[in-house]
């Protein structure tokens, strides 16, 4: 069993100098010390069992705590009944590889608002993931879906959103996407106060199961007045500003997996624990 009970960091899909090949993927993430991983099917989940099994039980020899990324294209709150239907079953055949992939966690965006308006949007999100979770939550095994915090405005996945969604369905927890969040509320989010704030809520309302089970993701972000534009390296001009995160994490105790979303997401991993690791020290 692999412990939670650490601060993780790890990249967004596999390492491009692994070049697909599987054993070279945990490879390089012992390498270079990471102990995280997001598989990658944000262009559908198109791996077969065996695969599937080969990824988990390699994750489970060099202790990689493993998540993944859903399809960009899941809308849960889409107007189309037909995409809903085939957003849910991917999030059910998500459930049904995770065991396999040795996968705890799910992640994925809810998708825009379509034209409703939030309130209908909620509900709609709300009856969709319900669904999900009475038809295959137990087959995750004690997998959870993470609905993702939206880098733009005009996507479902602010925190209010998730907050209450999570509170409302068994088997969710949150993505904190701190770029979007950064993106989303236009640059506001950057310092100590905020991210205690969106943090507190957070814990306010889901307890022990939240800090039990911290999702991070971190990248730097452009973003326009509609949200987020493009991910960026961290520690730029462009914020947000990682490091009072860092110290939060690193005062309060907080476990976290931080995944990174950079363009190059092993380099950005190691940043984050260069930031971490150094305040660890400092700590004594
Ligand atoms: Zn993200």
């Amino acid at each position: 069993m692999i412990s939670l009970g650490n601060t993780r960091f790890g990249p967004a899909g596999f390492p491009d100098t692994a070049k697909g090949k599987l054993s070279r993927v945990f490879e390089i993430l012992d390498e270079v010390g990471l102990d995280a991983l997001e598989y990658a099917a944000v262009y559908g989940l198109r791996l077969g069992k065996s695969r599937a099994r080969q990824i988990g039980q390699l994750a489970k020899s060099h202790k990689i705590l493993m998540s993944m990324h859903e399809a960009y294209y899941i809308s849960l709150v889409s107007k189309d009944v037909q995409v809903r239907k085939r957003s849910k079953n991917r999030l059910v055949k998500a459930l049904k590889y995770a065991p396999l992939m040795g996968v705890k966690r799910i992640v994925f965006h809810a998708g825009g608002y379509s034209g409703f308006g939030p309130e209908e949007a909620y509900q709609v999100v709300k009856d969709t993931l319900q669904e999900v979770w009475e038809k295959a939550g137990e087959q995750g095994s004690g997998t959870f879906l993470f609905p993702e915090v939206a880098g733009k405005l005009g996507a479902f996945g602010s925190v209010d959103e998730l907050v209450q969604l999570c509170s409302e369905i068994d088997g969710t927890l949150p993505t904190i996407d701190w770029a979007h969040l950064y993106a989303r509320s236009q640059g506001e989010i950057s310092d100590k106060d905020s991210y205690l704030r969106v943090i507190g809520q957070f814990e306010t309302a889901l307890g022990k199961q939240f800090t039990d089970n911290l999702h991070f993701h971190v990248s730097g972000v452009n973003y326009t007045e509609r949200g987020e534009k493009s991910h960026r390296p961290l520690g730029g001009d462009w914020g947000p500003d990682i490091l009072p995160l860092m110290e939060i994490v690193s005062e309060v105790g907080y476990k976290p997996t931080f995944i990174s979303e950079t363009p190059s997401p092993v380099r950005g991993a190691l940043y984050a624990k260069a930031l971490y690791k150094e305040l660890e020290k400092v700590k004594g």
